[in-house]
């Protein structure tokens, strides 16, 4: 027993080695990738749940790596946060954002990361790219997740304010799947709430879903935030939330994220009835 306990050990070692290893080389090619152009920021609309029109979309990065193919951000988002690239990265996903709201109407969100939110550039980059592209604050939308407030309140706070006054909004991601949800509602200016996609694809399932789904959208909507749901697949989901009082739709039932020449410009109007 005692043998096959170091085997497995041994098994594990190399398991991670080449685990390290895979990391390593994604982040070498990080690098390059940039510079060759290799990123593309896919756009998923944005539904308004009472008339079934397009709001605006979110922005999700896509890396097309010539030898691996398409790489998902679950994969590298990772691998640039823990080396740093995720400041180069990031500012090319919001210089791209305002390049797309040039060829879209509406709105474009995009995800930003602790890292990013927190490097001492962070608003004045973006007050210059605003300035310089002539981008309308009012049509960006800055995702966060809890993890970007963790600590340090009092710059999280500051930081949000500064982008508030800048005329953007900031929407609160994944909520209910963190440890704080609730006391960082009335902490931290948000002006969204997404509601994570486990409680969604949970409604046709157990009746407790609803309770929650139906208690984060009277929580928030009372806070005066806008209310979205993300992972909606199913119609039945669909109008269960809009009869629920949540304001926006997004998931594959309404649109698959895509670049921006193939995005769904209205939800096709089988669903929309
Ligand atoms: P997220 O911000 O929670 O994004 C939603 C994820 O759910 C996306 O995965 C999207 O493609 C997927 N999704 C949308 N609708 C449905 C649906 O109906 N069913 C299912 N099963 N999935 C759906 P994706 O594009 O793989 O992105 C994963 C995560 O990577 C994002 O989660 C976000 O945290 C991160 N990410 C993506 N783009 C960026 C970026 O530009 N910057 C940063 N920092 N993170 C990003
Ligand atoms: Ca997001
Ligand atoms: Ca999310
Ligand atoms: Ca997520």
């Amino acid at each position: 027993a005692k043998n096959g306990g170091r085997n497995a050990c041994r098994v594990f070692k190399c398991g991670m080695n080449e685990l390290i290893e895979k990391r390593r080389i994604l982040e070498a090619d990080l690098e390059i990738a940039l510079q060759r152009g290799e990123f593309e920021l896919y756009l998923q609309p944005r539904v308004d749940a009472a008339s079934a029109s397009i709001i605006g979309y979110e922005g999700l990065l896509r890396w097309f790596h010539p030898k691996r193919g398409m790489i998902s951000p679950g994969d590298f988002i990772p691998v640039a946060e823990a080396s740093g690239k995720i400041i180069k990265l990031g500012e090319w996903v919001l210089a791209e954002a305002c390049r797309l709201l040039q060829q879209v109407d509406g709105r474009i969100s995009v995800n930003v990361s602790s890292l990013q939110f927190r490097h001492s550039d962070f608003v004045t980059n973006l007050a210059e790219l605003l300035q310089r592209t002539g981008a309308d604050p009012r049509r960006l939308e800055l995702e966060i997740t809890e993890s970007v407030l963790i600590d340090d309140d009092k710059r999280a706070v500051q930081i949000l304010n500064d982008l508030k006054e800048m005329g953007l909004d900031i929407a609160l991601d994944d909520f209910g799947t963190g440890y704080s949800s609730l006391s960082y509602l009335s902490r931290y200016p948000f002006d969204t709430i997404k509601i994570d996609r486990s409680f969604v694809s949970n409604l046709g399932l157990a009746e407790n879903a609803q309770v929650i789904v139906r208690t984060i959208i009277d929580l928030g909507a009372g806070l005066g935030m806008k209310i979205v749901a993300e992972g909606v697949e199913h119609i039945e989901e669909a109008l269960f939330l809009a009869q629920s009082g949540c304001h926006e739709l997004q998931g594959y039932l309404l649109g698959k994220p895509l670049k921006v020449d193939e995005v769904a410009r209205e939800v096709d109007p089988a669903i929309a009835t």
